[in-house]
């Protein structure tokens, strides 16, 4: 079975806007999201808002997948992580941990397939430089594919963390399909 779960790393230094935090008003939403909202499709219909937002070949990826969410700050009956992706059973799931939003922990586990199904070993070489001048990072300890998964993640969030978004990264990012 191959499931690859992921680390809650430490993350002081990054930065998130408090209005992330507050739910919309009522009166904010639409007629649909309202109806989404109140069946509680609101976080399937964010999935595939987020999905889109991927090129194609990524969004091919997880074509078959279901999402789950949990309530925790991490996964149930483990502390340590706090996203799964089981390829086997094509099933994602991210709780709700404390540093990240939950779209960052979703485009993360996204960022693990596209690793697995489109790197080269060119596209790693040239991964693992451009991720090494970015010399904070050594302080993380993270080996270079979570690395890319989180720059993957920053990538393609609505907001995100500013220690994994760089220029350089996301035009390399953009360019894997
Ligand atoms: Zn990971």
């Amino acid at each position: 079975m191959f499931i690859i779960r992921t680390f809650i790393h430490s993350c002081s230094h990054h930065a998130w806007g408090l209005d992330n935090l507050r739910a919309p008003e009522a009166s904010q939403l639409s007629e649909k999201q309202e109806i989404l909202h109140k069946s509680g499709n609101e976080e399937q219909e964010d999935v595939r808002k987020t999905i889109k937002k991927l090129p194609k070949s990524h969004q091919k990826l997880v074509k078959s997948y279901k999402f789950k969410f949990q309530k925790n700050n991490t996964l149930n009956g483990d502390h340590d992580h706090i996203g799964e992706n089981d390829e086997d059973k094509k099933i994602i799931t991210v709780c709700a941990p404390w540093n990240y939003g939950r779209e960052f922990t979703l485009l993360h586990e996204i960022g693990h397939l596209v690793w697995t199904h489109f790197m080269t070993d060119a596209l790693k070489d040239q991964w693992k430089k451009a991720y090494e001048e970015a010399e904070m990072l050594k302080k993380d300890r993270q080996n270079p594919e979570e690395i890319f998964c989180h720059a993957y993640a920053a990538t393609f969030s609505q907001r995100p963390p500013m220690a994994y978004y760089k220029p350089k990264w996301v035009k390399l990012i953009k360019t894997i399909n």
